[in-house]
């Protein structure tokens, strides 16, 4: 049996790609030295796979910032605006993904949006101008014969015409169908261009496939591939898909004349039911088992038991990764610091490499039982490994539906609030953070490295909270917040503060361009020990008479931005962690906070990629593991929670089930839209659209900010509405934070006048 990879990751073990790519935007290094380095970083990459024996490697899976970008430039899908710059090709590449502003124009960069279920974020190509469309496919030739003189035959990997084309943003529908045959010249011309080359496989990645596909979606998908097909001549096609089954579509698949089918059998629910419908014998099988975004070992029991199943129906069987290991961080072999009882679990993307290795060895074995390499799998995964807290365990088994429902009914609490509060007409708050300045992170720094004591670290800490209390006071803010002086991110301060997670050193996953992050691995039952946030947030609220708003992270982003656990269900860690939250509510409110935000800044990001599936696998337990955590307290405790995007019409109701007495979330642009949405729906929460947008510099002007707030006093009762900005402040300056909050809150105060 042979083996394959669909891509490998790019930006280094160490993240040299990030680096190098940088010092050139800061212009510290030469083009020649970023082109230099690239070249080294993939003949390491192809190094590594061909010594783990992969016999499908894949080439022109490299990019500077985006394979989608890449995509776009190698078929002339550039916005005009780029072109009109008239920059060198890696210059123009960068103007897309960043915008320019210099000597030659101002531009803005194309959006960015998230990548089908992960973490990484693609750039949305932009057409607007149909005869720029032309095949450039010199990236593609100089990484196919880079690959040739390391000795390796490499797949051709790109972007399949389907999903490509459904990716694009038009400026207007009449470019669509002149665009796609254009398009369709160009794939045409490629394989072309590839069989001159003997190119032998050519890999179509097609993830779009995996959503629900209208009748329309799927004679689109037959039309592109009837004319493709006919044109391969000696170049063998790969179909490739991931991230879900192909259901709708299968069948389909199966006529086309494809020389390969890629599945994805881990979150393909259906895979394995569709290849028992039956296989085509003509066809390989690239069995995708090997799971290319987490950074658990395989189980080769399990897998090999499905390959087994999958030889009944398959005459042609190839071990595959199950998406592009992209999603995994690099190599376990530069985390120095965890135990080897957690090392010895885990697999990133070069230990994949390994695993693909020896599944093909057992594989090939005549009884794969006797095997080594099997057997030493097998004791891993059937060895105690002391995961479980059994007083975690019991605590969830023991929740009842009453458990999950605040009392009383968000119209009582909503009086007893105000009667509590007394906050005047269009309260004005912040989100949470205050400019994290370079004090602020070396105070930080300073006491990890433990240069500084505990009380120097706090006595930092606190003075900060002091001005920034001051500051909220002087401008006339109404709910204070104490800044997060002490958080470096959302998410790892609580997997820090809490039992159950685990930090890696080196686990960076490419976000987007040069952003990488590194999710904290939630290991085992989670559980608190101690409060978290409780003693900062005290000491806030002594500094003021005005209530202040105890900050915290809620469950489902913690486990949205974490490696989640692979033994016990997302719900069940989900509930976990929500009860551990839900007791530093109940602190704080014993600590006298008598606001508490919840934030769940990523609780949309992982709505299954099927409409069908949202209900049943993820928002059943997603919003009440919300409930849990604020579930139990008093009627007079108001609780916020805030979302970083406004994109939720679909899924209004379930943020009013969420049932938290205020929300916050961004609403630069789309905003008013969503507010009429809200109306028609008989939102009952309080709301606080962002009046202005943080992710910008800029620093809106008094009367801009009334316009704002006007427009949304026109869509909504003003009983309802909250004012402050869109998200947190950490990531600005001070001096513009200062200049827009003051701003914000004058402009309030103006409306209330009028009011
Ligand atoms: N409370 C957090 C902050 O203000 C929220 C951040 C976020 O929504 N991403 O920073
Ligand atoms: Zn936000």
């Amino acid at each position: 049996m042979q083996n394959s990879v669909i891509s490998y990751p790019r930006i280094g073990a160490l993240r040299e790609l990030k680096f190098a790519v940088e010092k050139y935007f800061k212009q510290t290094s030469s083009k020649e030295e970023l082109f230099e380095l690239a070249k080294n970083l993939r003949k390491r990459h192809w190094q590594s796979q061909k010594e783990a024996g992969i016999d499908f490697i894949s080439c022109n899976d490299f990019s500077f910032y985006d394979n989608i970008l890449d995509t776009a430039n190698i078929f002339g899908v550039v916005a005009k605006r780029y072109k009109e710059l008239n920059l060198d090709s890696l210059d123009e590449y960068f103007a897309q993904a960043r915008g320019y502003q210099g000597d030659k124009g101002d531009v803005r960069a194309l959006a960015m949006k998230k990548w089908f279920n992960t973490n990484y974020h693609y750039l949305v190509p932009e057409c607007d101008d149909v005869s720029l469309i032309k095949l450039n496919h010199s990236k593609i030739l100089n990484e196919y014969k880079e690959a040739k003189e390391l000795g390796i035959e490499a797949k051709v990997v790109i972007s399949g015409l389907f999903t490509f084309y459904k990716l694009i943003n038009f400026a207007n529908d009449g470019l669509k169908n002149e665009a796609l045959s254009k398009l369709k010249q160009c794939y045409i011309e490629l394989l072309t261009k590839l069989n001159k080359e003997g190119v032998k496989w050519l890999q179509f990645d097609e993830p779009y496939l995996v959503y629900d596909l209208s009748s329309a979606d799927i004679a689109l998908f037959k039309d592109i591939y009837t004319d493709l097909l006919s044109k391969k001549a000696n170049v063998k096609i790969l179909l490739q898909t991931y991230f879900g089954d192909v259901r709708d579509i299968y069948d389909d698949l199966l006529k086309l004349e494809f020389d390969a089918i890629g599945l994805d059998f881990l979150e393909g629910k259906e895979s394995l039911n569709l290849i028992k419908k039956g296989f085509d014998d003509k066809k390989i099988l690239f069995a995708g088992l090997v799971n290319g975004k987490n950074i658990y070992k395989n189980n080769y029991k399990k897998t090999i038991d499905t390959v087994n199943e999958l030889k009944k129906y398959v005459k042609n069987l190839v071990l595959n990764t199950s998406c592009s290991l992209l999603h995994s961080p690099y190599s376990i072999k530069h985390e120095t610091k965890l135990d080897k009882k957690y090392l010895e679990y885990l697999a990133f993307a070069e230990e994949k490499l390994i695993e693909l290795k020896e599944l093909k060895e057992i594989l090939s074995s005549d009884n794969f039982s006797e095997n080594a390499l099997f057997k030493a799998n097998l004791e891993l995964f059937s060895k105690e490994n002391n995961r479980k807290n059994e007083a975690v365990f019991a605590r969830v088994n023991a929740l009842k539906a009453d458990d999950y429902k605040r009392k009383p009914e968000f119209e009582q609490r909503r009086s007893i609030q105000k009667e509590a509060l007394k906050l005047p007409i269009l309260p004005t708050t912040t989100i949470g953070s205050f400019p994290q300045t370079s004090d602020v992170r070396s105070n930080r720094l300073a006491f990890k490295q433990q240069k500084i004591s505990a009380t120097q670290y706090t006595e930092f800490n606190q003075t900060k909270i002091k001005e920034c209390i001051k500051f909220q006071e002087e401008i006339g803010l109404d709910v204070l917040v104490h800044g997060e002086f002490e958080r470096n991110d959302m998410v790892e301060y609580f997997g820090e503060s809490l039992d159950g997670f685990l930090f890696t050193q080196n686990g960076w996953v490419q976000s987007y361009g040069t952003r990488c992050v590194k999710p904290p691995i939630i290991w085992s039952d989670v559980s608190r020990s101690k409060p978290m946030t409780v003693a900062w947030s005290k000491f806030a609220q002594e500094q003021s008479k005005k209530p202040l708003k105890g900050m915290l992270t809620g469950p489902v982003t913690i486990l949205n931005w974490s490696f989640p656990r692979e033994d016990i269900s997302t719900k069940e860690s989900t509930l976990q962690i929500a009860l551990a939250i839900r007791d530093e509510v109940l602190d704080l409110e014993k600590a006298g906070i008598k606001i508490i935000q919840i934030d769940e800044a990523a609780l949309r990001e992982k709505l299954p990629l099927r409409k069908s599936d949202w209900h049943s696998e993820y928002l059943d337990w997603a919003i009440p593991a919300f409930n849990l955590v604020h579930s139990g307290v008093r009627p007079e405790t108001q609780i916020h929670t805030h979302m970083c995007y406004s994109e939720f019409s679909d899924i209004i109701k379930e943020i009013d089930a969420m049932d938290a007495d205020v929300i916050s979330f961004e609403a630069s642009r789309s905003n008013l839209e969503l507010l009429d949405t809200l109306k028609q729906n008989n939102f009952k929460t309080e709301v606080g659209p962002g009046v202005y947008d943080i992710h910008s510099p800029r620093v809106p002007s008094v009367d801009e900010l009334k316009n704002t707030i006007k427009a949304i006093l026109s869509k909504l009762p003003k009983e309802q509405i909250w004012i402050n900005p869109d998200c947190g402040l950490k990531t600005r300056g001070e001096k513009e934070v200062i200049q827009s909050l003051k701003n914000m809150s004058e402009a309030a105060s103006e409306i209330r006048k009028e009011l």
